[in-house]
């Protein structure tokens, strides 16, 4: 019985959301690795394909609001990046899809994250 457990690559970093260095400084971190291996761990099946009742593992971990959304803003670049509720597990073709659709709606909103803060 083929189990559904079995990377065929290394697990990727969510690299879409921006090629901006600050952006990129986030993810190059310990505590990064550590949030995306915990959510892998929490949920390691693809949200979106859950939804559709596909099971798909997940590949990467996406950010629901886009950490680019924060623009300069140092501090709230980190909240986007580092925050658990922020975060999802896809599969790599839900993660392509989803940005894809991103790019399609134009850019996302300077300055304004829509995403609800404690
Ligand atoms: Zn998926
Ligand atoms: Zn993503």
């Amino acid at each position: 019985m083929p189990t559904i457990f079995r990377p065929k690559k290394k697990i990727s970093e969510c690299k879409k959301h921006g090629r901006n260095k600050a952006i990129h400084d986030l993810y190059n971190t310990r505590l990064w690795r550590e949030i995306r291996a915990a959510k892998l761990m929490e949920q390691p099946l693809c949200e979106r394909c859950l939804q559709k009742n596909t099971i798909s593992p997940a590949v990467e971990v996406h950010h629901i609001v886009p950490i680019s959304t924060a623009g300069d803003d140092d501090l709230a670049r980190k909240d986007l990046a580092y925050d658990y509720a922020n975060l999802q597990s896809l599969c790599e073709a839900c993660h392509h899809e989803l940005h894809n659709r991103m790019r399609a709606d134009g850019r996302a909103p300077q300055g304004a994250p829509t995403f609800p803060r404690p």
